[in-house]
């Protein structure tokens, strides 16, 4: 389990791709899913978020948890 990942997509409480809750508690994705495809939805709260892709990575945003971006994610790998 990654566990030094941000809320927005580390928390574990909704699924990052659907946005569902999962009461068996949400498969944290790897840094690795993460580079390929960005998230859509907030883990901590299951907001849709603004995502933004650029030619080497992503930025996708919660209005109450914050920016993640995927640069920060591949310095902690
Ligand atoms: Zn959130």
């Amino acid at each position: 389990m990654v566990r030094d990942l941000p809320a927005p997509v580390g928390a574990g409480v909704y699924n990052i791709y659907t946005g569902t809750r999962s009461d068996e508690g949400a498969t944290i994705p790897t840094a690795a899913q993460l580079g390929l495809e960005p998230p859509r939805f907030c883990a901590e709260c299951g907001r849709r978020m603004v995502v933004q892709v650029r030619p080497d990575g992503w930025w996708a945003k919660c209005s109450r948890h914050g920016l993640v971006d995927s640069s920060e994610l591949e310095a902690r790998r």
